[in-house]
């Protein structure tokens, strides 16, 4: 949103264009703050009736057929009330790539953020807009300029720009306090105390720590990604194959969320490494 408005203000905001790309399992909170703050970068009058529907999204680990027929009337009546937004789907969630690809993402391999993210934006753009005439901005900030030379590549011929690695430099809780003075709540995920508002709070990318937070705050959901961790596993017909390890004395084991729960469960939470966050990186 702080990218958004840094554009905003020095270029205007007749050619921009937003462009969310849906992994279907976002936070209900990320829909909303999406249309919230795209209104107001376009000088809407607050989308109340389309900020009001995203409270009602089906979860996750309810219905995800329901979800997905819910989302995908948000999207067209978003995008016919603010234009400039465009909200493009694959059409899968994080599940069914790693079903469809046969392993499942970890802090390596995120073939989630490759198909759902990368894949798609970029052929998106590619479709519609010619590199000498569109730029393309992201929002990382300066604590992740380590990230610029990937994106620059992957997005290569398109010039890149990320205004926020740019003076004067914030932190997020800067930008989460700008967000106040436009009237705009911040995303629930960051209350709870997650370090990104990205795929509801899970992420393959994500740590011990990250997903004990999950736990704490949405067991359900967890419990839902649980679940599926043991699907795939059967479907491989591997046990080896997990989105955490925990490496002791050296030697890397696998660890599933059930093993993660029932250690957190069972009052073993001193053997799980809280400080291992992990992070999204999902434009990488
Ligand atoms: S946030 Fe994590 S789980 Fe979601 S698409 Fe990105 S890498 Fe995959």
């Amino acid at each position: 949103m702080t990218a958004a408005v840094r554009d905003a203000d020095a270029n205007g905001t007749e050619d921009m264009i937003l462009l969310f790309t849906d992994t279907l399992i976002e936070d209900k909170d990320l829909y909303r703050f999406m249309i919230e703050s795209a209104g107001y970068l376009f000088g809407l009058p607050k989308p109340l009736h389309l900020i009001s529907r995203c409270d009602g999204i089906p979860d996750v680990n309810t219905d995800m057929l329901a979800r997905r027929a819910y989302l995908s009337e948000l999207a067209a009546d978003t995008t016919g009330y603010i234009p400039a937004l465009r909200w493009i789907s694959d059409g899968r969630d994080p599940w069914e790539v790693f079903w469809d690809r046969r392993w499942i993402g970890n802090s390596r391999i995120a073939q989630c953020s490759e198909e759902l993210k990368q894949k798609i934006s970029r052929q998106w753009v590619k479709e519609r807009h010619k590199p000498d005439e569109t730029v393309i901005y992201v929002g990382i900030d300066w604590t992740e300029t380590h990230r610029v030379a990937g994106i620059e590549r992957g997005w290569s011929p398109y010039r890149v720009i990320a205004p926020m690695t740019e003076r004067p430099y914030l932190y997020k809780t800067d930008m989460l306090n700008d967000l106040k003075r436009y009237g705009i709540k911040a995303p629930r995920l960051y209350d709870m105390g997650f370090a990104h508002n990205n795929c509801g709070g899970f992420c393959v990318r994500g740590g011990q720590g990250h997903f004990i937070n999950l736990l704490k705050n949405n067991r359900d959901l967890y419990l839902y990604h649980e679940s599926k961790e043991l699907e795939m596993q059967e479907y491989l017909g591997r046990t080896d194959v997990t989105i955490l390890t925990r490496t002791v004395k050296g030697v890397e084991h696998t660890l599933t969320l059930r093993e993660l729960r029932e250690e957190w469960d069972n009052g073993l939470g001193l053997q799980v490494d809280l400080l291992d966050i992990g992070g999204c990186g999902c434009y990488v």
